[in-house]
């Protein structure tokens, strides 16, 4: 059931009502996915970047807006998203137009790093499809930190 989902993906999910009804079908992920990635329709992080829900935005140039998880997996966790998606749902939608901003998502990810004094290091995650465990399909990094990391991740 999506509520168990080790991710706590049902928060996604209860914001995003087109979502919640995908999600009751037996292929949901794959349902949600090809939904997403057949229409580049709005998600969740649309309605942060225009404001229309709140979140706690720790960082904001004019490419870019980083803010905290809303269900942190670290005592830090950012995620760093571009305000303009651009067709990148995901990175393996990624095209060679895309390289600055991926590039910039990436540098910014070790400014906010610096900015939250990440000094003994951390981690920047992109998750992509199904089998990645992606559940926002407006492409985005994750920044954790705070705490020791292992490997492999789960
Ligand atoms: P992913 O599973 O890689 O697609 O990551 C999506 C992330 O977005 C998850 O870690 C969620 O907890 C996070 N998230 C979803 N909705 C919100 C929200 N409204 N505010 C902050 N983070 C969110």
């Amino acid at each position: 059931m999506r509520f168990l989902n080790r991710k706590s993906k049902h928060i996604t999910s209860a914001l995003t009502p087109h979502i919640s009804a995908a999600s009751q079908h037996p292929f949901a992920m794959a349902s949600e996915k090809d939904a997403a990635l057949a229409s580049d329709s709005p998600t969740i992080f649309d309605k942060i970047i225009n404001k229309e829900i709140p979140a706690n935005v720790v960082y904001e140039d004019d490419k870019v807006l980083a803010f905290r998880d809303i269900a942190p997996q670290a005592p830090t966790h950012i995620v760093l998203i571009p305000k303009v998606k651009d067709g990148l749902t995901g990175l393996s939608k990624a095209e060679e137009r895309h390289c600055e901003i991926l590039g910039h998502l990436l540098y910014t990810a070790k400014v906010v790093a610096k900015q939250e004094g990440l000094e003994e290091g951390f981690r920047v995650v992109i998750n992509d499809g199904p089998s990645g465990c992606q559940s926002v399909y407006h492409i985005h990094v994750h920044l954790l930190g705070g705490r020791q990391m292992s490997w492999p991740p789960g």
